[in-house]
């Protein structure tokens, strides 16, 4: 659009004027009631040209206006800055303007947070990334684009260092941006602005040459331009017929790989028609006028471009040899090329899309995109990359150091350390969130920054599992935890073999060392796959051990066998507890060996173990250790007499004696009468008699049970 380069909105009487092009008088007051409430938010800030701080963002929602942008949009831009830099918070602008205009602001808000947080260095292509990812609007963006190109206009009166890091992020971020969403005005001013704050005397050069050059061809460009229009004219074709300009930063670009002379040396036109049907007329008359160069037209009309452009190429040979580029297209086909996602306000305003959210909008863009793509049958990449940055699947994470890490949306703290690293993964502790310490599975999100705690030593927790949503994390952690079982596993099954071999009378460490070495060389297996499969039941130590032993003493089988193994309760994942009958340190227990799941411990009277209670093969006898350790679920039936708040009276009671409750289920037997069902965690026989102790002490309590499913 040429209103682009439109002078600067001085005050809110002049932006009134310029929406009433386009805007009802209800939205129109709307924005002025917005600019009331910035200037009085700003009051008494200045910018650094000594202007009121309220003539920026009033400019910002000028150069929307420019663009046709809806009222919530321009409403944005007059508050973008009253959150970042008032005393202003979210609910007041929400109260005021309502929740979509508030919305607005703070994605702009957090976008500007994001430039001053990050010293991210060539990553540009993430940070890109990122802040499409973070505006969930696309207004979102076009408001933040707004901002960037006054500041860039504005950009003489800054420090020359702080001029040269907005110019350079300009280049790396915004320009970049601007083409993606096809705005070709918006990215060339980017880059002109861009480039002579990066590199003035350099920009200074080129200009005058440029001009020189110009000078020397004002009168033959225009000759040429006028014998084409007469041409058109003659055929009966309404056409613009205009000059080109080559833009100094595209010069600039170009200057390594070719001579000035080359890139100037060219004469450049474009013509705007009314019809697609005129464009293929005014390629015909142009070719009838001078002759094309064989190989260099190209029909994009008929093939868009990837960003949707569309347009006739063709070159053509003029006098002394010169070529002379043309490009071909309607009125339409020039303000999307100009414009891309801001062409959908600026020529789409009636009635079926007024009422569109931006984020309609800019999925309307991407669908004529992806018609477009399905009429050429081309394959176009781009588009799926808009696609991609507009309605990202992806989030994009700091390090504290500045690095940003690219992780699927609902990616968490677990998922992030490992990302990291797996040694930073696997030490994880805890997190903090933007500098506050948080829940390692808060799911994250784009723009946050995130430290990961570790602990030297500390191990994957299994939980993780149920949260981590990356493969790399998920693959770790198991991969971890495996290891650990299966050193667990050999521990285990070491000392389960020791206690066989001791049942049979002897001693595992004094058996000669070529009992075990022919023994294995036997299975064909090494000594840590034995112990290994031992302790996860896959083998039974006791016919292990007899192996082992080749001979057994007959009268000390029996001697041995009133010592039983002891466990501590760390033993980890190798060893279950059964559900049936939930045995607690102090009970007399079993181990019942099943293949596969390893070690079942069960009370020595539990009735599914009753009838292999004498079979080696299945059970071994075992004592809890004189060290016991962690917490242990046991299942209580509680019988009462019903009486008001008897359930938050247990459960103080429970509280007060340590216990946590993991379950409660409550049986109503009738209208007086009921039991519950509580699963608790203690740390022994003797804790729980404890706390059936005190729940017995409540008058509604009749009876306290442990429960058994045998
Ligand atoms: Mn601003």
């Amino acid at each position: 659009m040429a209103a682009m380069g439109a002078p600067e909105v001085k005050s809110i009487d002049e932006l009134g004027e310029r929406l009433r092009l386009y805007m009802d008088p209800a939205s129109i007051n709307q924005v002025r009631r917005a600019y009331l409430y910035a200037e009085q938010a700003h009051d008494g800030q200045k910018r650094r040209s000594g202007e009121p701080y309220v003539t920026h963002p009033l400019a910002v929602a000028g150069i929307l206006a420019e663009m046709h942008m809806d009222a919530q949009s321009l409403m944005a831009a007059m508050l973008h800055d009253v959150i970042e830099d008032t005393e202003v918070e979210k609910n007041a602008i929400v109260a005021q303007f309502g929740e979509p205009v508030a919305e607005l602001v703070d994605g702009v808000s957090k976008l500007t947070q994001i430039e001053f947080a990050s010293k991210a260095e060539a990553q540009a292509e993430n940070f890109q990334k990122m802040v499409l990812a973070m505006a969930e609007d696309i207004r979102v963006i076009l408001v933040k684009l707004s901002d960037r190109l006054h500041n860039m206009r504005t950009l003489g009166v800054l420090r020359p260092d702080k001029r040269r890091r907005i110019a350079r992020e300009t280049l790396e971020i915004y320009a970049p941006i601007a083409a993606k969403l096809g705005m070709h005005n918006l990215r060339v001013e980017f880059e002109e602005l861009g480039f002579r704050a990066m590199h003035p005397m350099r920009a200074d050069r080129i200009e005058s040459a440029v001009k020189a050059v110009r000078g020397n061809r004002h009168a033959l460009l225009e000759n040429i331009r006028l014998q084409i229009e007469e041409r058109l004219q003659k055929e009966g074709l309404v056409a613009m017929v205009s000059g080109r300009e080559k833009h100094l930063y595209s010069i600039y670009r170009k200057m390594s790989k070719k001579s000035f002379k080359d890139i100037m040396d060219v004469f450049a036109f474009r013509i705007v028609t009314n019809s697609v049907d005129s464009c293929y007329r005014a390629l015909g008359m142009v070719h009838g006028l001078y002759k094309p160069v064989a190989g260099m037209f190209k029909d994009y009309i008929a093939i868009p471009k990837s960003n949707g452009y569309q347009s006739l190429h063709t070159v053509l040979f003029g006098m002394y040899g010169v070529p002379i580029e043309i490009q071909i297209r309607t009125h339409e086909m020039d303000v999307i090329a100009s414009n891309g996602i801001a062409a959908h306000w600026l020529y789409k305003s009636d009635k079926q899309a007024a009422h569109l959210t931006g984020q309609a909008k800019a999925q309307q863009w991407i669908k004529g995109l992806l018609d477009m793509q399905a009429k050429a049958r081309d394959s176009i990449e781009f588009i799926e990359n808009v696609k991609i940055d507009l309605f990202p699947d992806d989030i994009y994470i700091f390090s504290p150091k500045g690095k940003i890490f690219e992780l699927p949306a609902g990616a968490n703290a677990i998922d992030f350390a490992y990302a990291v690293h797996t040694d930073v993964g696997n030490a994880c502790v805890g997190c903090r969130i933007d500098r506050q310490l948080s829940p390692v599975s808060t799911p994250l999100q784009s723009g946050q920054t995130v430290e990961i705690i570790t602990a030297p030593g500390s191990q994957p927790n299994p939980n993780w599992l149920d949260f981590v949503i990356t493969a790399k994390a998920r693959t770790a952690i198991r991969h971890f935890l495996k290891n650990r079982e299966s050193n667990e596993a050999v521990n285990l099954g070491k000392r389960l073999l020791a206690k066989a071999v001791s049942n049979l009378g002897k001693d595992l460490s004094e058996l000669p060392a070529t009992a075990m070495a022919e023994l294995l060389a036997d299975m064909k297996i090494s000594e840590e796959q034995l112990l290994q499969e031992i302790g996860i039941g896959k083998r039974v130590a006791y016919l292990t051990a007899r192996r082992l032993v080749a001979q057994p003493d007959e009268s000390s089988v029996a001697q041995g066998s009133d010592s039983p193994l002891a466990i501590t309760g760390a033993e980890g994942l190798v060893l279950n507890y059964g559900n049936c009958c939930r045995p607690l340190p102090g009970d007399p227990i079993v181990g019942f060996i099943s293949a596969g799941r390893g070690m079942v411990v069960h009370l020595a009277t539990c009735g599914n173990v009753a009838e292999h209670l004498h079979n080696p093969d299945k059970c071994v006898p075992l004592a809890w250790s004189d060290e016991v350790k962690g917490d242990f679920q046991s299942e209580i039936r509680i019988d009462y007499q019903n009486e008001r708040g008897l359930l938050a009276k247990m459960a103080a009671r429970l509280n007060d004696a340590g216990i946590n409750i993991e379950k409660i289920r409550t049986e109503e037997v009738d209208a007086s009468f009921g039991a519950i069902y509580l699963l608790i965690s203690v740390k022994s026989r003797i804790h729980l008699a404890r706390v059936v102790k005190t729940l017995r002490k409540i008058d509604a309590v009749l009876k306290v049970t442990r429960v058994k499913h045998y």
